[in-house]
């Protein structure tokens, strides 16, 4: 089916069926609400222990003859799925849009920016080079290979309902794997279509499933428990990729743990403060700040603090809030009712320890909050310990470097920050000091599908994109050759 039909079944409220082993399952289903109208709009297969065991033996299977394949075979379907998505990328927009809230416009560049891995890993999929080495012995030869780790189970969020799910698939299927995927219960249905799309450009079945459910433990239960998953791959918050960690530990399955941040935006003295506020602008106010490396904490020298700040309100204020659908909205609603919630306890916490409000701080209705700025915020509040995810920039005040960077590091986190200036030597030295996995140098939105992704700490284990990504899902295989002496 197309991804355009599918819709039109979507937005008729129908039911949508999970194809898993290639068959439709369609016993139960749960409700998808579109945050901006908080209206159910489709109901999607609620998958159980026992559908999970369906697609256990499916990956299990289907694994034993893709591992075999060609690195060109598997290059020449990501190929196609990868023009298969952007043919449907207004589609597949539209869907995410509905499920997540996200501005359309914005949905768009995630498509584009999830079909970006899928191109990059069929590209990658060709080099996965072995090596041969000395040996100490004459009549021996040496050689070491890269094979596909095996089956691959992969937890993903809400809040990039297309990305994730690309950027652990396509380099999983171009490694060679086979791959289960448990959608987010709020974003079940982009999972569902670009799976449908993989399928459909001749997808051979069971390599690519995606187990949609409301409750993620008696199917996670199946695939924890089975020793054929040889890999478990998982974007999500750190308290649950840390149990997720330790139910892996039973049958030793590789791990990637992609969790929370809570990065820091450090803007020195000697910055362009208007190229500066736009870059916060970028890097806080994406998808309303519901990104794992949106900035939580901006802090600005002192000498220019007053005028960063006022400058960042102004552009804050003139954010477009409004219906994601219309292409001209820069900020839809947040995810659902507890993030919300906890937006407003993290402002209401930093107002009343002595935060002031400079802009919003207050929703205007719905699942809308409306984009905020706060100044004097101090060590002590919820909103520099825990993720916000929500549309809230807090500013703090610094007099030098050390202090700086002693403030940025002084996180359990470790996934994304950022600096800007103009000073290159400060750059390189602060860049190189900050506890970090990603730093962007006057660079708000570094994330790219060339690049590793990934986070030191409290944020993960592992990286995600460009040659690193295929890592990932690889394992070594050492050959000895004795000779006949
Ligand atoms: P979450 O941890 O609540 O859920 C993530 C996924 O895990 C969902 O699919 C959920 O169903 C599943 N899940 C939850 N409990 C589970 C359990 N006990 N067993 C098996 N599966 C379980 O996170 P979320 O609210 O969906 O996403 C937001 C979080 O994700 C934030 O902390 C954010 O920083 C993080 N995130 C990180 C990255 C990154 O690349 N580092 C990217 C996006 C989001």
């Amino acid at each position: 089916m197309e991804a355009t039909q599918m819709l039109e079944v979507l937005e008729g409220g129908r039911r949508y069926d999970a194809v898993i082993a290639g068959r439709p399952i369609s016993r139960r289903t749960f409700p998808v609400t579109n945050p901006a109208t908080q209206n159910v709009f489709a109901h999607v297969t609620d998958c159980d222990a026992e559908d999970a065991i369906l697609a256990l033996r499916a990956t299990e299977s289907a694994f034993e003859s893709w591992k075999q394949t060609t690195a060109t075979y598997r290059a020449g379907l990501l190929k196609a799925w990868h023009a298969e998505i952007m043919r449907n990328q207004d589609a597949l927009a539209h869907a995410l849009s509905s499920e997540m809230g996200k501005p359309f416009t914005e949905a768009r560049g995630e498509i584009a920016y999830a079909a970006a891995y899928v191109e990059l890993y069929a590209e990658e999929a060709t080099r996965v080079y072995g090596e041969t080495f000395p040996s100490q012995h004459a009549n021996k030869r040496l050689l070491a290979s890269r094979q596909a780790v095996g089956p691959v189970y992969a937890i993903t969020p809400w809040n990039f309902p297309a990305a994730m799910i690309t950027r652990k698939v396509a380099p999983a299927l171009a490694a060679g794997c086979t791959v289960i995927v448990k959608p987010a219960e709020q974003t079940p249905i982009t999972a569902l279509i670009l799976a449908s799309l993989w399928l459909a450009v001749g997808g051979p079945e069971g390599t690519l499933q995606v187990v949609t459910a409301a409750d993620p433990l008696p199917v996670s239960k199946v695939m924890f428990d089975s020793p054929s998953i040889r890999k478990l791959t998982f974007t999500g918050s750190t308290p649950v990729g840390r149990k997720l960690y330790e139910q892996s530990a039973r049958t030793l399955k590789r791990v990637s743990l992609e969790l929370g941040g809570h990065a820091p935006f450090l803007i020195f003295e000697d910055a362009d403060i208007d190229r500066a506020v736009h870059e916060v602008m970028l890097c806080k106010f994406r998808n309303a700040g519901q990104t794992c490396v949106c900035t939580n904490r901006i802090y600005v020298q002192r000498s220019i603090a007053d005028k960063f700040a006022a400058r960042l309100s102004e552009a804050v204020r003139n954010l477009k809030v409004g219906d994601p659908s219309r292409t001209d909205t820069q900020i839809g609603p947040l995810v659902d009712g507890d993030a919300l919630a906890k937006v407003q306890r993290h402002v209401d916490d930093a107002t009343s320890k002595g935060a002031k409000i400079l802009v919003g701080g207050s929703s205007p209705g719905g699942l809308y909050y409306t984009p905020t700025v706060l100044s004097n915020v101090q060590p002590g509040m919820l909103i520099l310990e825990e993720e916000t995810f929500g549309p809230v920039a807090p500013l703090l005040v610094f007099d030098d470097e050390e202090e700086a960077i002693a403030k940025a590091n002084d996180t359990p986190y470790g996934l994304a920050a950022y600096l800007y200036t103009r000073d290159l030597s400060r750059a390189m030295r602060v860049s190189e000091r900050l506890e970090y996995g990603i730093v962007g140098v006057n660079d708000g939105a570094p994330s790219t599908a060339q690049a590793p992704f990934g986070g030191v700490k409290d944020s993960g284990l592992g990286r995600e994109g460009g040659k690193w990504g295929l890592e990932e899902f690889l394992t070594i295989k050492f050959v000895s050759f004795a000779l006949d002496s």
